[in-house]
């Protein structure tokens, strides 16, 4: 495979995707905003805060159990601010359309996008539509920038977490990643399994308000649990410990991964969100997650050590894992 030219895997939110951040527009386009990495970063702007955030969104299939690319390009967006400890307000949207494509598919996405962001509370106020002609795109794409405001007296960052807190995730994982695969391959009739595609600003602001003691929260989404908590023990200089028997995973969602030779662990979430606490705070915060309708299977799943940026696996059979970034097979157009 030559080197020199953009691969499947460049896209997947793992190893390759963080060498071409890292060193291609992080190299160009850096600056202390720019270079923190988070899901949004926040800016000054005169008497307050800015937290700005932006995401293209290409799924493949349009359509899949639980959602479409409009819910998807909301929920997406809306989440990587309110795990910024910001409160989501405004969107902007971009479509890029192929000629030839449904107007009534394009009025289902846009009605869902506006199901998707009403029940957020975020406006859409800026959008843009661009066609390009027939095979020079596929289908839909669309892009979301998101706009929110601070929530008083909320802090959150890598520089916070520290040896002893909790990691809790708020329900199953990978529901997502499998629903759109399966539907891909045809074999959602079979398994039944639905994204999880949601807003979850609501939830977090639940938590937020009852735990001053949230140090972090990321979502999983592409590379999944695993390399989002890699990323997280890389820069915050320490190691995470997960107890394999503690992360929620459905029952169909394990047979089917099994089946496809895919781990759960690498798959994308579009509706969860991961939580580090201290551990005075984590029972209230559990008990918050657990009155939520978004997180009543939720659970403590590991925590944080002194280490250097090591993510283990302690597995169900009494082995340990080491978990890495994702790379390796790349599942394309996942979100
Ligand atoms: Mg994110």
């Amino acid at each position: 495979m030559p080197d020199d030219i953009i691969l499947l895997a460049h896209g997947d939110g793992g190893k390759l995707t963080h060498e071409l951040v890292e060193q291609l527009f992080l190299r160009y386009l850096g600056n202390p905003a720019l270079a923190a990495l988070s899901d949004a970063a926040w800016m000054a702007v005169p008497g307050s805060r800015l937290a700005v955030t932006t995401d293209s969104f290409v799924v493949s299939p349009l359509f899949f159990p639980g959602g479409d690319i409009g819910k998807l390009a909301v929920c997406g967006t809306v989440n990587d601010l309110a795990v910024s400890g910001a409160r989501p307000s405004y969107l902007t949207a971009g479509f890029i359309i192929e000629e030839g494509f449904p107007l009534a598919d394009l009025e289902k996405i846009v009605a869902s996008m506006a199901r998707a962001a009403a029940e957020a509370g975020v406006q859409v106020v800026a959008g843009d539509t661009k066609v390009v002609g027939r095979g020079h795109g596929d289908g839909l794409f669309i892009n979301t920038t998101g706009i929110g405001f601070p929530l008083p007296g909320v802090e959150l960052g890598y520089h916070r977490v520290q040896p002893g807190d909790k990691i809790l995730i708020n329900g199953p994982v990978s529901d997502h990643g499998l629903a759109v695969i399966t539907c891909r391959e045809g074999l959602e009739v079979d398994t039944g399994i639905v994204s999880d595609c949601a807003s979850l600003n609501g939830l977090i602001q639940e938590v937020l308000a009852a735990c001053s003691g949230v140090h972090l929260m990321r979502d999983p989404t592409r590379g999944g649990v695993a390399t989002t908590l890699k990323e997280i023990a890389t820069s915050c200089r320490v190691d995470i410990h997960l107890e394999e028997e503690s992360i929620p995973v459905r029952d169909a969602v394990r047979g089917a991964a099994e089946m496809l030779g895919l781990d759960p662990l690498y798959l994308a979430n579009e509706g969860k969100v991961l939580i580090i606490v201290s551990p005075a705070q984590v029972a209230a915060c559990l008990e918050v997650m657990h009155q939520h309708p978004l997180g009543q299977d939720a659970a403590i799943i590991g925590e944080v050590q002194p280490g250097a940026g090591q993510v283990y696996l302690h597995t169900l059979l009494g082995g340990t894992r080491y978990l890495d970034l994702l790379a390796g097979t790349p599942l394309p157009r996942i979100c």
